[in-house]
C-alpha cells in the first residue's frame, strides 16, 4: 500500500518542521496509514538540512485518541512496506505470527525509530492524549501541553498491561505508573506536570506560540551538540532500563492479547472505541 500524505501534514518553516496528525474527525486515531505517513514526515524532517527542530501536533480538538480500534479507516489487514524492523508481513498469518509481527513493526518498532530522530522533537499536546497517543508524546523529547489536555492509558480494561511502548515507569515513576494504569483514569495537564511527565502547561490559546518560541530558541544551538545531547539523555534512560524493560513488557503485552483471543472474542477482550468510552462513563458516574 502506498503511503498517503493526507492523514499527516508536513510544513517546514525556516528551522522548524511541523508534523500534524490529520484525522480530526476521529480524534487523530492512529491507523497504519497514519503511522507510515508519520514515519515519512519524520524521515523528511531528519533529512532536511534546514530543519533543526521538529514539532508534532494534532489537527482538530485532540492530539490523539490512541490507536485506531474502530474507525472506518482501520487498516490492520493492510500491508505496507515495513521499515522499523525485519519481522515478516503480518497480513494473512494466524494468531501471534500476525499480531506480534504487526505490533513490533507499527507500534514498538516505529516508536523506537522516532525516538532516535537526531533532532529535538517537541510534542504540542491539546485535548485527548490517550493510550497510543501517549506513545507519540513520550517519544518526543519535550512535551508542552495546553491546560485543556488530558492523559490516560485505559487498556488495563482490556486485561492488557498498558500500551506497547511501555515507558510508564520511566516517564512518571513506578508508583505513579501503577496508579495511572490501575485506575485508567484521565489525568489533567497540571497533574501530568506534577508527575514530571511533561515540561510545561500553558493556556490553550498560547500553546502553538509557546512551542514555536521554544523551538526557535533550541534551533539556535549547534546541530551536532543537540543531536549528541539528545543521545546522551536517551542513553541514560536506556541505562535506567528503558529499552530492556520495554522488551520484557512487550512479551507480557502479547501474553495478554493471546489470552484474550484464547478465551474470548478477540485480542482486545471484545472492546472497541465505543465500549471503552461507555465503560469509562459508567465508572465516572459510579464514582460521583
Ligand atoms: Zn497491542
Amino acid at each position: 500500500m502506498p503511503v498517503s500524505d493526507d492523514v499527516v501534514r508536513y510544513e517546514a518553516d525556516g528551522a522548524i518542521a511541523r508534523v500534524t496528525m490529520n484525522r480530526p474527525e476521529y480524534g487523530n486515531a492512529q491507523n497504519s496509514a497514519m503511522t507510515y505517513a508519520l514515519d515519512d514526515a519524520l524521515y523528511r524532517a531528519a533529512a532536511d538540512d534546514d530543519v533543526a527542530v521538529v514539532v508534532l501536533a494534532g489537527a482538530g480538538r485532540h492530539f490523539s485518541a490512541g490507536h485506531d480500534i474502530g474507525t472506518p479507516g482501520r487498516d490492520i489487514g493492510t500491508a505496507f512496506d515495513r521499515r522499523a524492523g525485519l519481522w515478516w508481513d503480518h497480513v494473512g498469518k494466524p494468531g501471534a505470527q500476525s499480531r506480534y509481527a504487526r505490533e513490533q513493526e507499527v507500534y514498538l518498532g516505529m516508536c523506537r525509530r522516532w525516538r532516535e530522530l537526531p533532532k529535538p522533537l517537541i510534542a504540542q499536546v491539546h485535548g485527548a492524549c490517550i493510550a497510543g497517543g501517549l506513545m507519540l508524546a513520550w517519544v518526543c523529547d519535550l512535551i508542552v501541553a495546553a491546560d485543556d489536555a488530558f492523559f490516560a492509558d485505559p487498556v488495563v480494561r482490556m486485561g492488557i498491561p498498558g500500551v506497547e511502548y511501555f515507558a510508564h515507569p520511566w516517564v512518571m515513576g513506578p508508583r505513579q505508573a501503577k496508579e495511572f494504569l490501575f485506575l485508567g483514569e484521565r489525568i489533567s495537564a497540571a497533574r501530568a506536570y506534577e508527575l514530571g511527565m511533561i515540561n510545561r502547561v500553558v493556556p490553550a490559546g498560547r500553546l502553538a506560540d509557546e512551542v514555536t518560541e521554544i523551538a526557535t530558541k533550541i534551533s539556535a544551538m549547534p546541530r551536532l551538540g543537540l543531536a549528541l545531547t539528545k543521545k546522551a539523555v536517551n542513553q541514560a534512560e536506556d541505562a535506567m532500563g528503558l529499552q530492556v524493560g520495554m522488551d520484557s513488557v512487550f512479551g507480557l503485552h502479547h501474553l495478554a492479547h493471546a489470552h484474550n483471543a484464547e478465551v474470548g472474542a478477540d485480542s482486545l477482550a471484545g472492546h472497541d472505541a465505543r465500549s471503552m468510552r461507555d465503560e469509562r462513563r459508567r465508572d465516572e458516574q459510579a464514582s460521583k
